[in-house]
């Protein structure tokens, strides 16, 4: 990992299509985080409530829901949105299938649209990534007990430029500092790898078969004697990964439904949300059982839904589209000119690879070879691009002689720098594709780097609330039990109810009262409970009292 500012630890983040995912740099060894469910990973989606903002787990149980103000990045993702114009073909086609709105932002940048505590909002793809990010930094922060602000990000191989700005752009509004971006087959190698760059003396050729949520990249690598690495070739397809299969699974359970109860699902979101997760899980479960089941009860119009599904079926569902990924396979050796004989490593990335039938084409098209997971790595990133640069004013000059000087730089995070001099005259002109315009710019992410702290203020103004009114709900609750329990006199029962029921009312007039207040009344309640609980007496003897009578007191 590059070395951070002294005493700050560096965390590396895998932004993934449907999970994120955290790792430090620890005792010598990379260390996954865990997420404050306990998970290793997090699902990377963000959700927009009347009352707050989820990010992670919290969002993704809510989808069901609320799936209009709800962004999973496997939507939104870097190869979908992130980078692009609001005018781009592509995202004209992308747009009709998110059940969120997404409408044209200024220059062109496409804004998706939410409904965030009643009233509407507009963020970037660059905030919504942010947002995760900054999830994905607070498990690293909670885990180290420290502050992070370095991080290592890693990118696609086949990402422009404009994408890799943008990426960084979130990493900023996201209060991270980009120590730099790796290409994720790069990353992948490195990950699999054993560190030992001695073990291998010659040139190796290694393909990475990254198929994920939504997405599937075939990269070829070759990695020189010297340890360099080199992208020979990139294919794949950017509608293609674990959702497609979770939709074929859907699609023939809506058949069936209809076959047998003469019923459409398919007006009903909540129902086809339902599904569509169950049909996740069913997919996971046969990768490790040969049949599953799928249950939801009430699915539609009161109806229950039950079916049994096997493996062999849900391959059969999918057939053609594992066959579609060695077809990119194949494209990718053919691009690259190279023989399947000649790949010394496959790597298997991404978790729709943990599907046995994947597995097993993949294997039988390299000839039964072992899918290894063990090399040794080093790491360069080999990306280039070039765009739309003019530089004017060059004299004329007999054919073939060269009057201008190129300087083609691609800095640690595959960003271009392109110098052209003219030799004669001496000018020179510089175009940077870190700033392009179209994207954002240096104020408006100056705006959203306080947006995003100003969320933050109001997520945790948020917790605050929620916890003071978990409190009181927990006191009232305390104290009706105790009542039930207690025989005291009816004076302090009196008083206890009377708090209890102003406080019940108080409540339910639904009212968004301010933390102070709620814990005022909690502190009241507390102070009435305990006059009326407390059994610590003193007696307090009177004068002629000779049997230790007196005046019995309470202490509060
Ligand atoms: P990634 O984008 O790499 O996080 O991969 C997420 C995709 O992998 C999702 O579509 C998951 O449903 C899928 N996935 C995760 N675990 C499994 C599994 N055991 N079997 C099949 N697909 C899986």
């Amino acid at each position: 990992m590059p070395s951070s500012r002294k005493g700050s630890p560096t965390i590396g983040i895998d932004l993934g299509t449907t999970y994120s995912c955290v790792a430090v740099w620890k005792d010598n060894q990379v260390e996954i985080i865990t997420n404050d469910q306990g998970n290793r990973t997090t699902p990377s989606c963000v959700a927009f409530t009347d009352a707050e903002r989820l990010i992670g787990d919290g969002a993704k149980n809510q989808i069901a829901r609320n799936a209009a103000n709800t962004i999973y990045i496997e939507i939104i993702d870097a190869k979908r949105l992130i980078g692009r114009r609001f005018s781009d073909v592509e995202v004209y086609d992308d747009m009709k299938l998110w059940p969120f709105n997404v409408i044209e932002g200024t220059n062109d940048n496409p804004n998706i649209v939410v409904t965030y505590n009643g009233y509407e909002q507009r963020f970037s793809a660059e905030e919504i990534l942010s947002m995760v990010k900054t999830k994905m930094k607070e498990v690293a922060e909670a885990y180290i007990g420290d502050t992070v602000k370095d991080v290592v990000i890693t990118v696609p191989a086949y990402f422009n430029d404009c994408q890799r700005q943008a990426t960084k752009d979130a990493a900023t509004i996201a209060g991270l500092n980009v120590l730099r971006m790796i290409n994720e087959p790069t990353a992948a190698v490195i990950a699999y790898g054993v560190g030992n760059m001695s073990s291998f003396n010659r040139k190796r050729n290694v393909l990475v078969f990254d198929l994920g949520g939504g997405t599937f990249d075939v990269s070829l690598l070759t990695i020189s004697k010297q340890g360099t690495f080199k992208v020979k070739a990139v294919a794949g397809d950017t509608h293609l990964g674990g959702e497609d299969f979770d939709n074929r699974m859907v699609t023939y359970c809506i058949e069936d439904f209809k076959r047998t109860w003469d019923l459409d699902v398919t007006g009903n979101k909540r129902a086809m949300t339902r599904l569509k997760d169950e049909c996740e899980k069913a997919k996971r479960v046969l990768s490790y059982a040969t049949q599953t089941s799928i249950e939801l009860d009430s699915f539609h119009e009161g109806i229950d839904f039950s079916m049994k599904i096997t493996r062999a079926k849900f391959e059969q569902l999918n057939m053609n589209l594992f066959k579609k990924c060695i077809n990119h396979l194949e494209t990718c050796l053919t691009d690259a000119k190279m023989e399947k004989s000649s790949i010394q490593e496959v790597i298997l990335v991404g978790g729709s690879t943990r599907i046995p039938k994947v597995q097993h084409m993949l294997q039988e098209f390299f000839d039964g070879k072992e899918l290894c997971k063990s090399i040794n790595p080093d790491e360069v990133v080999a990306y280039g691009g070039s765009r739309s640069f003019i530089i004017s004013g060059i004299p004329p000059a007999p054919k073939g002689v060269s009057v201008v000087e190129h300087c083609f730089e691609i800095d640690e995070n595959g960003i271009l720098t392109i110098t052209a001099k003219i030799v004669s005259t001496g000018k020179t002109e510089k175009l940077s594709l870190m700033n392009l315009s179209g994207r954002l710019s240096n104020q408006e992410i100056e705006k959203m780097v306080k947006d995003a702290k100003k969320f933050k203020h109001e997520d945790n103004e948020f917790k605050r609330k929620a916890e003071a009114y978990n409190a009181l709900d927990d006191i009232i609750y305390d104290l009706k039990k105790k009542i039930k329990r207690n025989d005291m006199p009816p004076k302090d029962l009196k008083n206890v109810e009377n708090a209890i029921d102003d406080t019940i009312e108080w409540l339910s007039t639904g009212k968004v009262a301010a933390v102070d207040k709620i814990e005022r009344k909690k502190d009241y309640l507390d102070f009435i409970s305990r006059l009326a609980f407390s059994n610590v007496f003193f007696t307090l003897p009177l004068a002629g009292c000779t049997n230790g009578c007196g005046l019995r007191l309470r202490i509060y």
